[in-house]
C-alpha cells in the first residue's frame, strides 16, 4: 500500500472515540415531495473525539429514509460505527484528505456517511486552527448565501399563502414547487396559479424529481415557461434524456438526482445535458468532492445552484462553507433544511435575515450543538428522560 505519510508525525493529535447517534425531529408542515411525504426528519450525528480534546461534529441525512437515495440514517449509524470507526480511531486528525482516502479504500460508495465523517474531521481541523471551514476549503468569496423556500404542501392556495407569509417576513423570494405527483396539466395550472400570485415580487422554479416521461417533459416544459417558471430540476430521470431537452425551450434545466459525485458531473458536463448544476455535499461524497462538482460547472460554463438534502443545522452549514468558496453561484442555494424542522438544536440559532443565510465566522462549522435539546430527541434516550422532558407527543 502506498504510503507518503508517516501513519502520526511529531505526535499529532489522533482521534480516540468515533461517536454515532440519530436525532429524530418533526417538520413543520408535511413535505410533499414525488417520492414521498415526510413528517419529521432523521439526523444521523457522527463526533470525533481527538486526543488534543477537539471534538469534530458531522451529519448525514437523507429524504424520506430510504425514498430517495440508497443510504439511510441507520444505515450510515451502522456504517461508521462498523467500518468507519476501525480505520479512523487511532489515526492522525489532521491529514484530513488522506485519512478519507485510506477510508475510500475500504468502503465503497456510501457518500452520505463520508461525508458526514469528512465533515467532523473538518470541524475538528478548523477549530484546532482556528478557521471557518470556508476558510479551511481556500477560502470564501461571500458571507451569506440566497435562499430558496420549497412550497410543497400540495395545495395551491396554502402554498400561496406560505409564499406571502414568507415575503412579508423577507425571509424568501426564490420559491421552488415540487412538483410530479399530479397530471402535468395540473400541475402547470398550480405553478401557474402561484406565479401569478406573487408576480414579480419573487421567481419561482419547480422540482419534478424524475418523475416525468420524455413526452411528459415536451408538454410540461413549454407550459411551465409560459406561466413564468424559470427553471425546471430534474424533469425526467436520465443524463441522455435531459441532454435531449437542453436548449429547446425558455427554461433553465437544472441536474440533481444524476449528479452521484465529480465523474457524473464530468459525464454530465460532457454531453451538455444541464444548464445549472445543483450541488449536494452528500450526494457528492463529501465536501471536496462538492468542490470538484462545483469546479467541473464552472469549468463546462455550466451555472451553479446550492442544494440541500434537507440537514439540519449541522449539514447545512456544512455546505454553506462549501458554497461560501465557489466563484459563481448563479442560482443561490437552497439551504433552508433547518427551517423545516420544529426544534432548534443550536446554542445559537442560525441567521437567516434578508432572504439570506449568514456563512458563521467561528472556527471549524462555526456552531455548537445545544446538549440538552439533542439529548431530548435521541432516537436512543432512555425511558427515564422522556418522561422527565415530556418530548413525545
Ligand atoms: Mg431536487
Amino acid at each position: 500500500m502506498e504510503r507518503t505519510l508517516s501513519p502520526v508525525p511529531n505526535a499529532a493529535p489522533t482521534i480516540e472515540r468515533v461517536e454515532t447517534f440519530l436525532l429524530d425531529l418533526p417538520t413543520i408542515r408535511p413535505h410533499r415531495l414525488s417520492v414521498a411525504t415526510m413528517s419529521g426528519q432523521t439526523l444521523m450525528i457522527v463526533r470525533l473525539h481527538c486526543s488534543d480534546g477537539t471534538v469534530g461534529i458531522g451529519e448525514g441525512t437523507t429524504i424520506a429514509g430510504l425514498a430517495y437515495g440508497a443510504e439511510s440514517p441507520e444505515g450510515m449509524k451502522l456504517a461508521i460505527d462498523t467500518y468507519f470507526a476501525p480505520v479512523l480511531v487511532g489515526s492522525d486528525a489532521t491529514r484530513v484528505q488522506a485519512l478519507m482516502a485510506r477510508v475510500g479504500k475500504l468502503v465503497k460508495g456510501n457518500h452520505f456517511a463520508k461525508c458526514a465523517v469528512e465533515t467532523a474531521l473538518l470541524d475538528a481541523q478548523g477549530k484546532r486552527c482556528g478557521l471557518p471551514l470556508s476558510e479551511l476549503l481556500g477560502g470564501r468569496v461571500r458571507d451569506r448565501l440566497g435562499v430558496a423556500w420549497t412550497l410543497a404542501s400540495g395545495d395551491t392556495s396554502k402554498d400561496i399563502a406560505e409564499a406571502e407569509a414568507m415575503l412579508s417576513a423577507r425571509r424568501h423570494n426564490v420559491f421552488k414547487l415540487k412538483i410530479g405527483r399530479k397530471s402535468v396539466a395540473e400541475d402547470v395550472a398550480h405553478v401557474a396559479a402561484i406565479k401569478r400570485a406573487v408576480g414579480d415580487r419573487a421567481a419561482v422554479r419547480v422540482d419534478i424529481n424524475m418523475a416525468w416521461s420524455e413526452t411528459d417533459a415536451l408538454r410540461g416544459l413549454p407550459a411551465l415557461a409560459d406561466a413564468g417558471c424559470e427553471l425546471a430540476e430534474q424533469p425526467v430521470a436520465t443524463a441522455a434524456a435531459m441532454t435531449r431537452l437542453m436548449r429547446r425551450f425558455p427554461i433553465a434545466l437544472m441536474a440533481d438526482e444524476v449528479l452521484q459525485g465529480p465523474e457524473s458531473a464530468y459525464e454530465l458536463a460532457k454531453v451538455s445535458g444541464a444548464d445549472v448544476f445543483a450541488v449536494k455535499t452528500e450526494q457528492s461524497g463529501g465536501l471536496f468532492a462538492a468542490l470538484k462538482v462545483g469546479a467541473i460547472a464552472d469549468a463546462a460554463g455550466i451555472e451553479l445552484y446550492g442544494g440541500t438534502m434537507l440537514e439540519g443545522a449541522l449539514g447545512t452549514i456544512a455546505s454553506a462553507h462549501v458554497f461560501a468558496t465557489f466563484p459563481h453561484l448563479q442560482w443561490g442555494t437552497e439551504l433552508f433544511g433547518p427551517l423545516l424542522l420544529t426544534e432548534e438544536i443550536l446554542e445559537q440559532p442560525l441567521v437567516y435575515r434578508d432572504f439570506h443565510l449568514e456563512v458563521p465566522n467561528a472556527p471549524g462549522l462555526g456552531i455548537a450543538l445545544d446538549e440538552d435539546r439533542v439529548n431530548a430527541f435521541r432516537r436512543d434516550r432512555s425511558r427515564t428522560t422522556v418522561a422527565t422532558t415530556g418530548t413525545e407527543g
